[in-house]
């Protein structure tokens, strides 16, 4: 396995499209699956209340367990949620159960109702012995409290976009919400990385609007291309990432190269701003 640089801080980002199904919760496995085989010790908080994330990395997310949700509306140290996967000895997941589903409404009267992740993240890391290099939250579908919480809590923002006719299409939103967070909530949020998902090099469709994507965000968007291939879709129902379920696919390599290219960007970026 290729050892890549380690961040001198951690870096969280949050993983956000409005949309289902364009490979959120994909990406944050993988990402985080190749970087903790890569040496990098590795978060995924899982903020979706479907908890697919959870299931990926082998987790428990019944509906009798305590998950994030407990960290957010009963101030639960974060530290007694976090959960060893079967991943990989270095990634480690916060678990969501449905019960998240009722924490949209549950927040909106709860005392700083936006920075609940942020402030429980932050004392789990001030805590740790050897904090993460890596933290990955897993956003849901939507642009509520949740994802607010997630933006807040983040210094980066991943935009996964799926290669089809609409990709661009409510991005625009997406885009004003993060200028929104960063001006009122969070002044250190950028929007950091596009990945481009699903590809299928057989339609001129799809090289349009990776085109297209690479034109609009031509800094933030990674080389790498994640193909659309069954490996990929067939690999949660194993409890595996891609990465253990089948290293030598394209799935497989595709996402390690993207992990590659972040991890490098990341030192390079630390490197200029000393
Ligand atoms: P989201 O979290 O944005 O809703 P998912 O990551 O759950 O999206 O992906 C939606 C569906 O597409 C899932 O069934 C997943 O297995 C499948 N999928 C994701 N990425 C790929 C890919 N590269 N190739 C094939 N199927 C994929
Ligand atoms: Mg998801």
């Amino acid at each position: 396995e290729a050892v890549l640089p380690l961040p001198p801080a951690t870096r969280v980002f949050t993983i956000s499209n409005q949309k289902g199904g364009v490979g959120k919760t994909t990406s944050a496995v993988n990402l985080a699956a190749a970087l903790a085989r890569s040496g990098a010790k590795v978060l995924v908080v899982d903020l979706d209340p479907q908890g697919n994330a959870s299931t990926a990395l082998g987790v428990d997310h019944r509906s009798d367990q305590q998950s994030v949700y407990e960290v957010l509306v009963a101030d639960l140290p974060l530290s007694q949620v976090v959960r060893p996967s079967t991943e990989h000895e270095r990634l480690d997941c916060v678990p969501a159960t449905i019960h998240l589903a009722g924490a949209e409404i549950e927040l909106v009267s709860l005392v700083a109702r936006e920075q609940r992740l942020r402030r429980a993240l932050d004392v789990h890391l001030a805590e740790m012995d050897e904090p993460y290099d890596y933290v990955f939250i897993d956003c849901p579908p939507s642009l509520g409290l949740l994802t607010i919480n997630a933006f807040v809590a983040a210094r980066e923002v991943l935009i996964p976009i799926q290669c089809e006719y609409y990709a661009l299409e409510g991005l625009s939103q997406l885009l004003s919400n993060i200028e929104l967070i960063e001006k009122h909530l969070n002044p250190d949020l950028r929007l950091s990385t596009i990945l481009l998902t699903m590809y299928d090099s057989r339609t001129n469709l799809a090289q349009q609007v990776a085109q297209e994507v690479r034109d609009h965000f031509p800094k933030q968007t990674l080389d790498t291309i994640i193909p659309r291939s069954v490996r990929v879709s067939e690999a949660p129902s194993y409890g595996q990432s891609v990465i253990s379920y089948d290293f030598g696919s394209t799935g497989s390599l595709s996402y390690r190269e993207a992990a590659a290219e972040i991890a490098w960007r990341g030192a390079s970026e630390s490197k200029e701003s000393n």
